[in-house]
């Protein structure tokens, strides 16, 4: 999962001495500051968020009849056979559970159940993504985006990465590499994630969209609804613990919400069991690079941080 020494101790610091406490948090402050650009990196207060997610109660029956249907496991492994006729059967029976059928036409509350699926081994993770991304948003027809890109974007990242960082889609240098956040607001992401005490291939980073909107516009409604199934079986493969938003459109879609950004960041939401935190899109950050702005999503990252029970950056701590 994260396998190299400094991921390890960013995970879990109880083997730490108290110095080497301080030293790794003091480092973690400086590249806070580097990312952020930041006189002094403010660090949130000790509470622990609570969950904020709002259940609707139109949702309620349908979350509860979904819930009863996802009783049965999906995912049938035999243990004996080679990895890939299991993988390929696990192909099968995710596709059975979760069919690509557009967004807009999942049931009312699906968002609110849990996944049902077993989480997979990363070796059969890793060929699940990998046969999805091959097999079908490669060649993907499915909206009018795929006339003018150049590649598609499917995502990158640890297939058991603990965040999951959803943007909104391909910007021009995406689409000519096809990897996400790879341009200007995609450095900024990295510098972020390492701001954060991890490195760019430990999280899982994707867009709504697989394909480049013209001209770098939101995608449409359609775009969004066409595509999206793919987004929702990559978070059921990987299954991470915190989701994190970044903008507008990504989430509004994961939260079917209208409302504005500045009223839906910075708290906790709840997706399919999976704490959701929605934060600025490091685009614009580098738009509106104001301290402000550059505070608010580094004291949102520090929540996440703060959930995962990692360490946070504590500026002068000794
Ligand atoms: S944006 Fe998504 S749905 Fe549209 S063509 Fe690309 S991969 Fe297919």
């Amino acid at each position: 999962m994260f396998d190299c020494i400094g991921a390890r101790d960013a995970y879990d610091d109880r083997g730490m001495d108290r110095n080497g406490i301080s030293k790794h948090r003091k480092s973690l402050s400086v590249r806070a500051e580097r990312a952020f650009g930041l006189e002094s990196a403010v660090t949130i207060s000790g509470q622990k968020p609570g969950l904020s997610a709002s259940s609707p109660a139109a949702k309620t029956e349908a979350a509860t009849a979904l819930a009863r249907e996802a009783a049965t496991p999906a995912l049938a492994l035999n243990t004996v056979a080679p990895a890939r006729v299991v993988a390929r059967q696990v192909v099968v029976n995710l596709s059975e559970q979760s069919p690509l059928v557009p967004a807009c036409a999942l049931p009312l509350g699906f968002d609110a159940v849990p996944f049902a699926a077993p989480i997979l081994p990363a070796d059969e993770k890793r060929i699940v993504l990998q046969q999805l991304d091959a097999t079908e948003v490669k060649a993907c027809p499915k909206c009018r985006l795929c006339e003018t890109r150049t590649n598609t974007v499917f995502g990158e990242g640890d297939v058991d990465a603990k965040i999951f960082f959803i943007g909104e889609g391909p910007g021009e240098s995406e689409d000519l590499s096809g990897r996400p956040f790879v341009g200007r607001a995609g450095q900024l992401l990295t510098k972020m994630i390492e701001a954060m005490g991890l490195r760019r291939e430990q999280v899982f980073i994707a867009n709504i969209v697989k394909c480049r909107p013209p001209g770098n516009r939101e995608p449409a409604p359609d775009e969004v609804a066409a595509c999206t199934p793919y987004l929702l079986r990559q978070l059921e493969v990987v299954r991470p613990k915190v989701i994190v938003t970044l903008g507008k459109p990504s989430t509004q879609y994961m939260l079917r919400s209208k409302e504005a950004m500045g009223k839906m960041r910075g708290r906790w939401h709840e997706w399919r069991g999976i704490k959701l935190m929605p934060t600025y899109h490091p685009s614009y950050v580098l738009r509106s690079y104001t301290a402000e702005v550059r505070r608010t999503v580094w004291n949102d990252l520090q929540m996440v941080l703060s959930e995962l029970g990692l360490p946070l950056p504590k500026r002068g701590e000794q």
